[in-house]
Parts: structure tokens; sequence; C-alpha cells
């Protein structure tokens, strides 16, 4: 079980003048230039059906980057019985190939495709070039050098014992049947993550992404297949959510989901599944990372600099459109005047626009749908008197802009306190700084989530009281630091509650939910 030792792959900083900043002008160049035509991924197929979609950068919907070609359900089948087809070949491959294919994998988006892949999400994200190595270059590159190490850690697992003549052993079975990954637009790693981490364990696949995602996703796809991935293996379709739906949690080989998006669609999964469970071999797998409505608290004793520059990172790195971003925020009364100055000014220096220029710090939300909403919610706020400490604009006109909003609510129920966004709005409360537990109190009884969340503190005890009675309400607690950013294989991702069901990204719990074991006994 000897593999490399996996290391989180070193993150290119692209300062000016740096040839890694050359490269990527150059890969975001040569994509913005030409229109590509991108397949789904069946088999051995390359499937266009001719039914093209548009596919444009969210911070200039006039452009167009190419098309990708939509299926329907008879798409969904051929990509289940291709996965269903592969699976005899793939699971029964020894794991040292399978790993080398992951490996292989890496190393190419760490080398070769590094600048393509980032220009990818750039483009059809709308990330700023940090964000988006973070992301597309690092995080994917460690989930699957971390996930290859996994996967080992589970086959040398202590074996059961054996006594005399009787020979045990727990073999970890793939599962029996495909596997369906239902994939988000926010994060290219997660994209990749989740059809590759049941794969590795010799799962077979098939994978819906985001449609605001394909235009990444299709380089993830061409880094698969010249990695070995053999055909089938992994099975990239593009249909519309209900249609995957009737063929996927119909079909008696469905063996578990691998899912990141919102709560309302994860529940309704969940039902659809269990109303559908006398039709299946197996109790299939859920796993899913889901929606969250993240907190910072601040105790009276905390760094008002420190704390201003952690909210403005963890409220709108890419737009907000993290399950980790920080959307609510509880501050005591005696720093507030100084965080609301610290934040203004740093807002204040703040560029918006696309992510070509590499001084926008802020780039353009997904798409036309959650702007409105974003909007909405802005409206909303200004209507009901919220106080605007920051931003509050919005245009549409070009690409899909929203300025970094910070709001002041009086109350802590407040609609944009409770309810998920999903974009650059930041809500804050101040408390009576007296108060700290009361606060603390308040934060968990007002966390139907809890995915992450952060204490800023200098008292060491306060510190520990936040960690305490907010076990529940964040999977991934952050003290004096924003609740954003987790890496893999230093901080384990996921959260309880209506977050999901907290099978950490990128960790053995995760892998595990991937093999069904076998235990064999042999007497001699
Ligand atoms: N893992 C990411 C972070 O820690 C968030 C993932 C997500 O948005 O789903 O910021």
């Amino acid at each position: 079980f000897n593999v490399p030792e996996p290391k989180n792959e070193p993150v290119f900083d692209y300062a000016p003048g740096t040839p890694e900043r050359a490269k990527l002008q150059a890969a975001l160049q040569e994509a913005r230039s030409k229109e590509i035509d991108v397949p789904m991924y069946i088999g051995s197929e390359e499937v266009r059906t001719g039914n093209k979609v548009p596919l444009s950068p969210p911070h200039d919907h006039q452009h167009l980057l190419g098309h990708f070609h939509e299926g329907d359900k008879s798409h969904v089948e051929q990509a289940v019985n291709a996965a269903l087809g592969a699976k005899e070949a793939w699971e029964t491959m020894e794991w040292e190939q399978r790993a080398a294919i992951f490996l292989k994998a890496a190393d190419l988006i760490a080398g070769p495709y590094r600048y393509k892949i980032n220009a990818a999400t750039m483009l059809g994200q709308s990330k700023n070039a940090f964000q988006a190595e973070i992301d597309s270059a690092c995080e994917i590159v460690d989930f699957l050098r971390f996930n290859v190490k996994y996967m080992t850690d589970i086959y040398k697992q202590q074996p059961p014992i054996s006594g005399d003549g009787v020979w045990n052993r727990l073999e970890q079975r793939p599962l029996e049947g495909f596997v369906f990954a239902l994939t988000p637009f926010n994060f290219t790693a997660i994209a990749g993550n989740l059809p590759t981490a049941p794969a590795m364990m010799g799962n077979t696949v098939v994978w819906k992404p985001a449609y605001t995602q394909i235009y990444a996703a299709n380089v993830l796809m061409q880094v698969f297949r010249e990695a070995g991935v053999p055909d089938g293996v992994i099975n990239l379709v593009y249909v519309d959510g209900p249609s995957a739906g009737e063929v996927i949690f119909e079909h008696p080989e469905f063996a578990g989901i691998h899912f990141t998006g919102s709560t309302a669609v994860f529940q309704t999964i969940w039902k659809t599944i269990g109303n559908n469970i006398e039709k299946y071999k197996s109790y299939p797998r859920i796993v899913g990372e889901t929606g969250g409505k993240d907190f910072v608290i601040a105790h009276k004793s905390a760094d008002a600099k420190q704390l201003a520059t952690g909210l403005v990172r963890g409220a709108f790195e890419f737009q907000g459109q993290k399950c980790s971003a920080a959307s609510r925020a509880y501050v005591p009364s005696n720093l507030w005047e100084d965080v609301k100055k610290y934040m203004q000014e740093d807002l204040s220096t703040i560029k918006m626009g696309g992510p070509e220029d590499f001084s926008n710090f802020v780039n353009a939300v997904i798409d036309e749908k959650s702007f409105d909403k974003i909007a909405k919610y802005i409206d909303n706020a200004k209507n009901d008197g919220l106080e605007v400490v920051a931003g509050g604009n919005y245009d549409k006109s070009k690409g899909y802009f929203v300025e970094p909003t910070v709001l002041l609510a009086k109350d802590p129920m407040y609609t944009t306190m409770c309810e998920e966004i999903f974009g650059p709005v930041l809500t804050i409360y101040v408390y009576q700084e007296d108060h700290f537990e009361e606060a603390l109190e308040l934060v968990d009884k007002t966390s139907p989530y809890g995915l992450t969340g952060a204490i800023f503190s200098h008292d060491r005890y306060a510190a520990q009281l936040a960690t305490q009675k907010l076990r529940n309400a964040a999977g991934n607690f952050y003290i004096n630091d924003k609740p954003t950013g987790a890496v893999v294989g230093q901080q384990p991702f996921g959260g309880a509650r209506k977050s999901g069901t907290n099978d950490k990204a990128g960790a053995m719990i995760n892998m595990l939910r991937w093999v069904s074991p076998r235990t064999i006994k042999e007497t001699f």
C-alpha cells in the first residue's frame, strides 16, 4: 500500500510580471477567441444531439464561448447502461491501476492543463484568478491525491482476527450498480470530486453537472480520458433534473448518489428515493452537501481589523457563492464602529468586473435567475428600512454584477439573517457587548443549517464557550479565521443539520460510503 504521500498542491499567486500570469492570460485569450462545441460523453461515444445550448461568461453574457449539446431521458438511459457495462472490468481491475489513473489525472491538471482549466473556470463561472487557482487547479488535485491515499488506508485497515485453520478476510467491494454524481456550479473541484471519489473505489458513474459549470466540466472530462479512465466508467450527460431523476431513481441498479446542491433539491431526491425503495437491489448510499447560512460571531475581546478582514473575505470572495460563505454576523457593540469603518474602507478599494482583468476582486454572479433573486433580497431590505452599510447596487446590462452588500439588521430574525441567499450579501446584527452567552444562544437557535461558522475572540474562555455551545451549528468551525477556504487533508469539509450528511469531502469517511464490505471466512 505504498502510494506517494500526498501534499497540498502549491497555490500560484499570478502576481504581475510572473510567467504563470502570462500563461494564464494566454489561455484566457485563446478560450475567448474560439467557440467550442461540447458533446456529452457516454461510454466510448461523444454524443452531439444538435440541441445546442449557448455557453457565455456570466460577466459578459452576450459573448459566446460555444455550445453544449443537451440530451434527454434516452441519453441518461444510455449512460446508465454504459456505466453498468463498464463495471465488471473496472471493479476487478487491480486497485493500483485505478490509483495510477487518478494520480495521473492530478498531475495533468497540476501541469499541462492548469491554465486551460483555470481559464475555463474563470470564464464559465466568473471566478477571479486566485479563486480559480485554489479551486480548479489546487483543490481538485488535492482531492484526487488525498483520496488515493484514503483509498489505500481503507484497503489496509486492520483485518479481522483469524484462528487455527481459519482465515478471515474483509473485502472492500464497490457498490452493486451505478452511482449518480450531481454536481454544482460553484466549484470545479467539487464537480470533479463527486464522480471520481466513487469511481476510485471501483464504482462506475453517471455524472450530471450544473449547466452553468459545463464549460469547465468538459475540460475535466478531457483530463479523465487522457489519464486513462476507461470508457463508461464516468459518463457525462447534460439533461434537465426531472429527466435525469426519472431514469436514475427508478432504476433497480441505482446504488448511490454523491450530491452537492440546494437543500430543497436534496430533500426532493431523498423523498423520491424513499418512495422507490422497493425497486432497488440495495439500499442506496445517499451522500450530500447542501445549503448553509454560515455565521461569524465576535466576542468583545476580538480584534476589529482582523474581524473586518475575515468578514469581507468570508462573505464576498467568489461573490459569496460558496456554501461556506459568511452571510450573517453578530458583532458586539464595543467593536461595531471600528468594524464598520474597516469594512467600508476595504470595500471602497475593491474593484468589480470580469476576471480577465486580474485587479477585479469581485466578478459576476452565476446567472440571471441568481442575480434577480439576490437583487430582490437587497430591494426588500432597503424597503424594510435596513441600513445599507456598503454596496447595495446591481446591474445586469453587461454581466450579472452585484456589489458586495453589507446590511445592518435591528431584528436578528430578519429574513436576510435567516435565509440562504447565495450571493454577496452579508447581514450584521449588533448585540450588547456584555450579552455574549445570549448571542451564542441566538446563533444556535437560528441555525437550521449546520455547515460553517466562526468565532473571533482573544479571550480563550469565550472562544472555548462558543466552540462548545455551537457544537452542532457548524461542521466546520473556525477560531479567529473566516469560515471559508477549507483545504483538503487539513480541514475535511461538510456539515450536518440541513446542510447535508456530513460525509466530509476529501476524507476517508467519504470514501467509505462507496464500498460495501464482504466478510470471507475460509477454513482449511
Ligand atoms: N469547501 C469550500 C470552502 O471551504 C466550500 C464548498 C462549497 O461551497 O460547497 O469554502
